[in-house]
């Protein structure tokens, strides 16, 4: 292939510059998806792994949840009105 391009006369140059990508994501994103898992998974994670960790599939960021952050959410789940 790269003798091929090369009979061809062409090069292929690395990106000058790199490729900036937005990702949106960010911790409060990563808490409010945590939300969907509900009082009792959330319960589980700070009994189980006393925390949480999560990476962003897009770029690659991990974020850890720390235990208190969990008890947090759990306890503004466990305010809010159940839905039906
Ligand atoms: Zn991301």
């Amino acid at each position: 292939m790269q003798d091929l391009l090369g009979d061809l006369g062409l090069e292929i140059f690395p990106q000058v510059q790199p490729l900036r990508f937005y990702c949106p994501c960010s911790r409060d994103r990563v808490l409010a998806a945590l939300n969907l898992f509900g009082g009792e998974e959330l319960r589980d994670m700070v009994e189980k792994d006393n925390g949480a960790e999560a990476t962003c599939e897009l770029c690659g960021e991990v974020y850890q949840i720390e235990r208190q952050e969990l008890e947090d959410l759990i306890e503004s789940l466990e305010a809010q009105p159940q839905a039906s």
